[in-house]
């Protein structure tokens, strides 16, 4: 009993038992992010199949507050569209985060496949792009009316449920937080990732609209095949997404409608009050067009 609790109070959940004993863990790793690596893990009485993040404590960037966040935030979430949480498991060394297992891969490996078949359109055909950008701005609308910002929406986040690619799931809340717009003052730290991140968040100063200029940036990258600001390093990719110009260059552009390049352009606002919400993007022509039937 007593060397199952934790002997310091940098404790992440406050108690400590054996992962081992309810779930068999994969040896292969499934995928790696910042802190965590997540391999497949089997309920040793259902047979069923999870997901687990194992998050090792010692590392310095990995802090008890930061992990308690990711999991209360992740323990609220009841969306198809979101990952859903199934355990927690704390020892000495590691939390482990156990979810749904997404069988599909990362919407990032969709892409990199795309858009290095150099016969067809683009990277993704526009039908298959809007359906994924509106299943993704319905888990971001399920978040914004719950004042939680996810911060790090990119193509590596997103995970196709199962193999025949039809239906998203967002994970990783690790840079999410709780803030309302309406009641707070603006955020101020600069989190995310190059590509993706907004101008708003480098100027230090913004709010839940930082999530849609990302899903702009997704939905450029998932009809372009690149991404619409880019340097040889972190700072100058930066940069240009200060500056944000970008284009739509006629010969990658050529397969597209005008309805598509409206949407981008009302997300890639470097204004955060000339950018879509989540509502409107949602209503967008484009979206509409292409959510609605088989
Ligand atoms: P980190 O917070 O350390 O960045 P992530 O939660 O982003 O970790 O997970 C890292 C990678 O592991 C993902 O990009 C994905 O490839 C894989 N992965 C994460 N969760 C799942 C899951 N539920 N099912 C399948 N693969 C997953």
């Amino acid at each position: 009993q007593q060397h199952h609790q934790p002997a310091h109070d940098d404790s992440v959940t406050g108690r400590y038992s054996d992962i081992e004993r309810q779930y068999h863990i994969d040896a292969r790793v499934l995928g790696s992010g910042h802190h965590g690596s997540v391999r497949k893990c089997q309920d040793r009485r259902t047979g069923k199949r999870y997901a687990v993040k194992s998050i090792q404590k010692s590392q310095h960037s990995v802090k008890p507050a930061g992990l308690r966040r990711e999991i209360s935030l992740l323990t609220e979430m009841r969306h198809d569209g979101i990952i859903g949480l199934r355990d927690v498991f704390e020892d000495a060394e590691s939390v482990h985060i156990v979810t749904e297992l997404c069988e599909g891969g990362e919407l990032f490996d969709q892409i990199v496949e795309r858009a290095g078949d150099e016969s067809g359109p683009g990277c993704f055909d526009e039908v298959s792009a809007a359906r994924i950008l509106s299943q993704i701005l319905n888990a971001v609308q399920y978040l914004h009316d719950r004042n939680i910002v996810h911060r790090d929406l990119k193509p590596e986040n997103i995970l196709f449920d199962s193999k025949d690619g039809a239906s998203i799931k967002l994970i990783d809340f690790g840079l999410a937080r709780r803030h309302d717009d309406r009641r707070e003052g603006p955020m101020r730290t600069v989190v995310g990732t190059p590509y993706y991140i907004a101008p708003d968040v480098l100027r230090k100063k913004y709010d839940r609209s930082c999530d849609l200029w990302s899903v702009g940036v997704i939905a450029f990258i998932l009809l372009a095949g690149y991404p619409p600001f880019n340097g040889k390093d972190n700072a100058e990719t930066h940069r240009a997404v200060s500056r944000g110009r970008y284009r739509f260059a006629a010969e990658d552009w050529k397969h597209t409608t005008s309805e598509s390049r409206d949407f981008v352009r009302r997300l890639l606002q470097s204004d955060p009050a000339r950018r879509m919400t989540v509502e409107e993007a949602l209503a967008h022509p484009w979206i509409i067009r292409h959510s609605r039937g088989p």
